[in-house]
């Protein structure tokens, strides 16, 4: 039986996680997890799962109480309760979560030797190199919950990585993939946050909006599978059939299909190396899908970020922490109605602006870097009016 532990149970990975745990009792208890302000569903994840032994919310008052309903569990807030989270007595920590704030919970479990199923792709952005470096010097594998990394993951196990000629990353659909740019001045938050394919959280819909999310990915792949930028291509697909695509070098490409529901990555990290017989699925029927559409062109004009960012990822250093703070500032002011969609791309290209290369960062430089540019991204947006 595997030990599961998930950092914030309450988002929408997280949540779909506990979905899965409850079809496979016998295979998985559940020891820790991590959740926010929804409380209501972390109380339903406790008495559903009484195994749980440690719990972590938000803030000091919520644990309070939270103790007084549950005194045998210890229960921990905030900083130090997602350390106990990520460190508990268990053998696969989830990483359900966005933001950058997971970086060193997930540092503390992979030197605790930890298997780490990762769904926050911001931890590698930010800080790839020395995560790898440690994972490696611990070794601790770092698997993708990711869909598209799950599907590279599962394409590549045909050949050896030294055969490997291109990853290619599909952009499965966005809210605005039909939308004109001249209606971009216009756009509402409610436009930016329907997503026709995924149901995701609010970031990350942004995000694809943006197409942040598919340079975060190649930054992520370049990190996860040590593949140079240069052989990683994100494509077009709208009907986001087709995951993502490995080539080889003998011309040989594989593909991954499934349904666009991300209980299947999820399931494929729970039961990996095996898999699993799915209860809550609908196979897909492939004799059903008439087309599929691929483009290659992600237009520069359209989908700005997408460039900037992945231009950061391949000076490195720095950079892909600078451009992550500021865009996670960006969105979240975007989200509050303090800045129009279209001012994301410039919040962080002026925040980039600010700061010098440095290369080799220690993590706490890391740390340092992402909490100044952060500072600097509020700054830049408290000057821009709507
Ligand atoms: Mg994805």
């Amino acid at each position: 039986m595997k030990k599961v532990g998930i950092l914030w149970v309450s988002w929408s990975i997280g949540s779909q996680t506990i979905d899965i745990l409850k079809n496979y009792r016998q295979d998985f208890q559940l020891i820790s997890v991590s959740a926010g302000k929804n409380i209501t569903y972390l109380r339903e994840v406790l008495n559903e799962f009484p195994e749980v032994q440690i719990v972590s919310v938000s803030d000091e008052k919520e644990a309070i109480e939270l103790q007084k309903s549950y005194p045998k569990k210890h229960i921990f807030y905030w900083e130090n309760g997602l350390n106990e989270v990520a460190t508990a007595d268990i053998d696969i920590l989830i990483t359900a979560v966005v933001g950058s704030i997971w970086l060193i919970p997930t540092y503390k479990a992979i030197e605790k030797g930890i298997t780490i199923w990762l769904a926050n792709k911001e931890t590698l952005v930010t800080a790839g190199k020395i995560i790898m470096e440690k994972a490696k010097e611990k070794g601790v594998s770092i698997l993708p919950v990711d869909s598209e990394h799950c599907a590279l993951f599962q394409c590549l196990k045909a050949g050896e990585i030294q055969e490997v000629k291109r990853l290619i990353i599909t952009a499965s659909g966005w809210a605005l993939r039909d939308t004109d740019i001249s209606k971009f001045p216009s756009l509402k938050k409610s436009d930016v946050l329907k997503h026709p394919n995924w149901s995701m959280g609010q970031k990350i819909t942004v995000d694809s909006a943006t197409m942040m999310n598919k340079a975060l990915e190649v930054i992520e792949a370049h990190h996860l599978f040590q593949i140079p930028y240069e052989n990683i291509e994100a494509v077009i697909h709208k009907e986001s059939i087709i995951h993502s695509l490995v080539e080889f070098i003998d011309g040989s490409m594989m593909a991954q299909m499934g349904t666009p529901d991300m209980r299947l990555p999820i399931q494929y990290a729970l039961t990996y190396p095996e898999r699993k017989k799915v209860i809550w699925h609908q196979y897909l029927d492939f004799t059903k899908v008439t087309s599929l559409h691929f483009e290659n062109h992600i237009s520069k004009e359209k989908y700005p970020c997408f460039y900037l960012a992945k231009e950061c990822g391949i000076k490195g250093g720095i950079y892909p922490t600078i451009m992550n703070a500021a865009n996670e500032v960006a969105v979240e002011a975007f989200l509050q109605e303090k800045i129009h969609f279209t001012k994301i791309i410039e919040i962080i290209e002026q925040t980039l602006t600010l700061f010098q290369q440095k290369e080799n960062l220690s993590l706490q430089e890391i740390l340092d870097f992402d909490r100044e540019s952060r500072i600097k991204a509020q700054e830049i947006i408290k000057k821009i009016s709507l």
